[in-house]
């Protein structure tokens, strides 16, 4: 039998990193996608030496709804399965909404929404044949909390909740599941940008008292992605030491 295959969008670095090794590591092959050849390219020969498994990296914008259905069609055909989705690419354009330009709503709303429901619509086809499936879109705890400052974010990352429900139900009868993974405040590039007041401002605000690491948010995606989670559908699963309960 073939080893179960997964994709992962935003694989380079922090969080989708973390997804693709721990993927691997359960023996999955793999195909990763960020937007330079290449730090994507170092990733997947780096996860394939250490896990032993197949690693597919490629230059990608997700942005582009185009390209990232491509991509999925592409690995499908190459790989001749896909078991498991998860769409993890996103970015920030921060600014308060009386002065957030067209350019930076739109970019984010095309990175961390749109390019969730391109990518999961190239999916389903092949899920759809095999009966199989497990997609998980990488939310946010600002979803559910709303944040100043990020209206774009938030608006795409609550759209994300809202499809993952909506999916989950089409295509429940096919054995594929639909959830959502929404991290609080993790350790990557992205929360590195903030200085130590910031930090200690949200520290304050974690009943855990720290950071999450990218690895506790794999593992529960590495859960939502295996056998073990059939009948969980439909779901956000908080990653996020108490901070919104
Ligand atoms: P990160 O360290 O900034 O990494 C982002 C990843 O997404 C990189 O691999 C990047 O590729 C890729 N990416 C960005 N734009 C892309 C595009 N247009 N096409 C393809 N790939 C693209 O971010 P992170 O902190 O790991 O976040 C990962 C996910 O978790 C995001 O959806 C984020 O919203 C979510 N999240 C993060 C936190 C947190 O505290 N860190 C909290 C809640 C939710 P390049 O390396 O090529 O740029």
């Amino acid at each position: 039998m073939t080893r179960e295959v997964a994709i992962v969008t935003g694989a380079s670095r922090g969080i989708g990193r973390k997804i693709a090794e721990k993927l691997a590591k359960e023996g999955m092959d793999l195909a990763i996608c960020g937007t330079r050849e290449e730090t994507i390219t170092a990733a997947a020969e780096a996860i394939a030496a250490e896990c032993g498994v197949m690693v597919h990296g490629q230059a990608v914008d997700v942005a582009d709804h185009a390209q990232i259905q491509q991509f999925v069609r592409d690995v499908a055909k190459q790989f001749s399965r896909v078991d498991v989705l998860v769409n993890n690419a996103g970015i920030t354009r921060d600014g308060l909404a009386m002065r957030m330009k067209p350019e930076e709503w739109q970019q984010v709303l095309n990175t961390n929404l749109n390019s969730v429901f391109f990518a999961s619509q190239a999916v389903l086809r092949p899920m759809m044949k095999a009966k199989y499936g497990r997609i998980i879109n990488i939310s946010s705890v600002v979803a559910a909390m709303g944040n100043p400052g990020q209206a774009n974010y938030c608006a795409s990352k609550g759209g994300i909740d809202a499809l993952t429900r909506s999916m989950a139900r089409e295509v429940a009868s096919r054995n594929i599941t639909v959830n959502a993974v929404a991290p609080g405040f993790i350790r990557t590039d992205m929360t590195d940008q903030l200085d130590d007041k910031g930090r200690a401002a949200i520290h304050d605000q974690i009943p855990a008292g720290r950071m999450g690491t990218p690895e506790e948010v794999a593992s529960a995606v590495a859960f939502l992605a295996s056998s073990e989670a059939a009948y969980i559908t439909g779901q956000v699963l908080h990653v996020n030491g108490g901070l919104y309960c």
